[in-house]
């Protein structure tokens, strides 16, 4: 039933676990987009840095292996919060930052010759309903434009289409993928990976690893919501977003599907989706909704939703009829981590060498990649633009079984939301009353 895509296509691999004691310039704990960007970053700036990276599995098997392969320029938080917390200047800095970074990962990885699919054709959302085009429409602004319904379908034959926002801000991408040429790069350049190497202990200028002392200058926690409670005492909980994935489509499905840009998409639900149609010609969806377990506690259970997979397999052929007759070969998740007020992190003091790097909710495969730049300048000691990650203090959830019940209650509310929006034509009520609860 657990059987990701990206993992079962991608050649993976082996790497030496620690077994001794060593010392690094830098010590990175975690394997995936965070970690292995923050090495990436530093070694272009500090080519001499000493650098190792330790994966408690193996690159890419957390949620970076795992993603809808969206490197899109969203962020968490709603623009209208950043904006009244940070300031125009830092708003307009990260939107700029955040769409340049998609080029840039793009770039990196041509010229690097990494197969990685990528494909810069924007992202479509779309509505099949009034409530959901009322509600997109006033989401237009200079990223953002808006589709008729004829041009949204034009784009992407989605059944009972009713119009669409667009940007062009977005690209398509195999995550697994990027995660191991990304690690094959790094070791070419004298980066060590360790696999199979948990860190137990985090403390100044040290790591224990496998029972084994690891001196540092510098250590980057990059460990998003696998991260072990001791270290981030109830300041994110980990969700599971699922996803499934079809068998090679037929060229005439293809065709009747449309999408020849390969534009990411998703439907204007209250209750998150996305997908995008891989390079190798499937559709692979996700969405939201599994339950929140007691405690943060990560399941691998959670990971095969059957309610949640089969969900995901009646909207995808709800949307395209002729999926009807195809077999959904892959079903998988992974989870996210959701800090109380959806807000990305970035924390360094080089007072004690440490630095934590994280929060991305679901939009980290772009967001990773900057949040590692910025980490890789500010370690260099040079001036960064003001971005509102940056040595942010992240708040508090409640404490159990209040923060259980508020979390599956917010799920609920937005599947009841959906309903209300099918049936009233109005955008829902239930989910204006949620949003600000939920401090999106
Ligand atoms: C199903 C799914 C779909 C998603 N879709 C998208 C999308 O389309 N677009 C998007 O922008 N984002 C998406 N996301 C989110 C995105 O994948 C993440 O935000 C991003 O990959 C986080 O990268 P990371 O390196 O910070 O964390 P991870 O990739 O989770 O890596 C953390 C790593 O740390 C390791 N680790 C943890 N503790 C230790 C320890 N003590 N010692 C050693 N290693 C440790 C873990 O094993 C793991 O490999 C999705 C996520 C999921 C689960």
């Amino acid at each position: 039933m657990n059987r990701s895509l990206w993992r079962n296509q991608g050649s993976i691999t082996a790497r030496d676990c620690v077994k001794a004691a060593n010392s690094f310039d830098v010590a990175i704990i975690g394997g995936g987009f965070s970690g292995l960007w923050s090495a990436y970053h530093l070694k272009q700036l500090q080519p001499s840095l000493k650098i190792a990276i330790f994966e408690q599995k193996y690159v890419g098997y957390g949620a970076s292996g795992r993603n809808g392969g969206w490197a899109s320029a969203e962020y968490p938080t709603s623009n209208s919060r950043l904006i009244k917390e940070h300031g125009v200047q830092t708003y307009n800095n990260l939107r700029k930052s955040l769409i340049e970074s998609i080029d840039e990962i793009g770039q990196i990885a041509k010229s690097n010759a990494w197969q990685i699919e990528y494909a810069k054709g924007g992202a479509l959302v779309f509505a099949t309903n009034k409530a959901q085009l009322t509600r997109i429409s006033s989401e237009i602004d200079d990223e953002h434009k808006f589709l008729t319904k004829d041009q949204a379908s034009e784009l992407l034959n989605v059944a009972n289409i009713k119009g669409g926002i667009y940007t062009p801000h977005c690209a398509a991408l195999n995550p697994f993928n990027l995660t191991q040429s990304l690690a094959k790069y790094l070791e070419s350049i004298g980066v060590k990976i360790f696999e199979e190497s948990k860190v137990e202990e985090i403390s100044d200028k040290a790591l224990l690893v496998n029972g084994h002392r690891i001196g540092c200058q510098i250590s980057i926690r990059a460990t998003e919501a696998f991260t072990a409670r001791k270290w981030i005492a109830n300041q994110q909980i980990p969700i599971y977003s699922l996803m499934i994935a079809t068998e090679r489509l037929p060229s005439e499905i293809l065709t009747q599907i449309r999408n020849s840009q390969r534009a990411t998409f998703q439907e204007a639900c209250n209750l998150i989706t996305y997908a995008q149609i891989t390079g190798d010609n499937r559709l692979a969806i996700g969405g939201r909704g599994s339950r929140y377990k007691l405690f943060s506690h990560l399941s691998e259970r959670s990971e095969t939703d059957v309610r949640m997979h089969s969900a995901l397999e009646k909207r995808a052929v709800k949307w395209f009829p002729q999926l009807q007759s195809v077999n959904f070969e892959y079903r998988w998740g992974g989870p996210i981590a959701l800090t109380r007020r959806w807000q990305s992190y970035l924390n360094y003091n080089p007072i004690t060498g440490q630095a934590a790097i994280g929060g991305y909710v679901g939009d980290g495969v772009t967001l990773s990649y900057l949040v590692a730049k910025t980490l890789a300048q500010i370690i260099d000691g040079q001036k960064t633009p003001d971005l509102p990650f940056v040595n942010q203090r992240i708040g508090r959830w409640e404490p159990e079984p209040i923060r259980y019940l508020a979390v599956n209650a917010g799920f609920k509310a937005t599947v009841v939301a959906d309903f209300e929006e099918r049936i009233t034509g109005r955008p829902s009520l239930i989910a204006a009353v949620v949003d600000p609860l939920i401090n999106r």
